[in-house]
């Protein structure tokens, strides 16, 4: 499987992980650097949209739920402005919010993913995203 991703150029992809939850930060980004990723990381929604702007990731993953600035108005905020608006941002939704899946649609997310994040339910929407 990871020869198929180097093949396609996918593995040196830049993943910003949007995320206030160190455990989370922990798990996600272990799950994809060692599929061969290059992740950043930003603590807020705020700070994802300035991180996104500076380095031009190749996808967002975005929690919903954080301070300062939430997901859902980070990913709003991002669909507006045209150096970073184009790159695929795939939602991480808490199954206790009813609701929140719609929501981030509508917001502008490509797709979302429930936590918590499963390894292959990762990369599948990783990939399918970066294709
Ligand atoms: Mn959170």
């Amino acid at each position: 499987m990871k020869s198929d991703r180097v093949k396609r150029g996918q593995a040196s992809a830049t993943i910003l992980l949007a995320e206030d939850n160190e455990d989370t930060v922990i798990t996600i980004s272990e799950y994809l650097t060692i599929n061969g990723y290059h992740v950043i990381v930003a603590p807020n929604g705020k700070e994802a949209i300035e991180m996104a702007q500076k380095e031009q990731p190749d996808l967002i993953l975005m929690d919903i739920q954080m301070p300062v600035m939430d997901g859902l108005e980070a990913i709003h905020r991002i669909r507006a402005i045209p150096d970073i608006q184009h790159i695929p941002i795939i939602a991480l939704t808490a199954m206790a919010m009813p609701g929140d899946e719609e929501r981030c649609l509508e917001a502008g997310a490509d797709t979302y993913i429930s936590k918590p994040v499963g390894i292959h339910t990762l990369l599948t929407a990783v990939e399918k995203q970066l294709q």
